[in-house]
């Protein structure tokens, strides 16, 4: 299991979920160079301990536990997964 971010994320980058996630798996974050160029930051899906501190930090509620993804939103869990896998 893990958390994801979704389509609210895109263009905000808020990042406050950075600053919480105990095991550092959000990425980019402010200080990486990937920052000014994706759209969105990504959870690490092999890292998240799933233990939920990120999702009411989320001015934009991009936020989400896999299960509950809104429907319309699924297709970011891969999203999420598969930066990891390129980088
Ligand atoms: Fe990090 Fe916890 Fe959010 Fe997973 S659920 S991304 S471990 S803050």
């Amino acid at each position: 299991m893990t958390y994801v971010i979704t389509q609210p994320c895109i263009t905000v980058k808020d990042a406050s979920c950075v600053a919480v996630c105990p095991v550092e798996c959000i990425h980019p974050t402010k200080d990486e160079p990937e920052y000014a160029t994706e759209s969105q930051l990504y959870i690490d899906p092999e890292t998240c301990i799933d233990c939920g501190a990120c999702e009411p930090e989320c001015p934009v509620d991009a936020i989400f536990e896999e299960e509950f993804v809104p429907e319309k939103w699924k297709n970011f869990t891969a999203i999420n997964a598969d930066w990891y896998k390129k980088r």
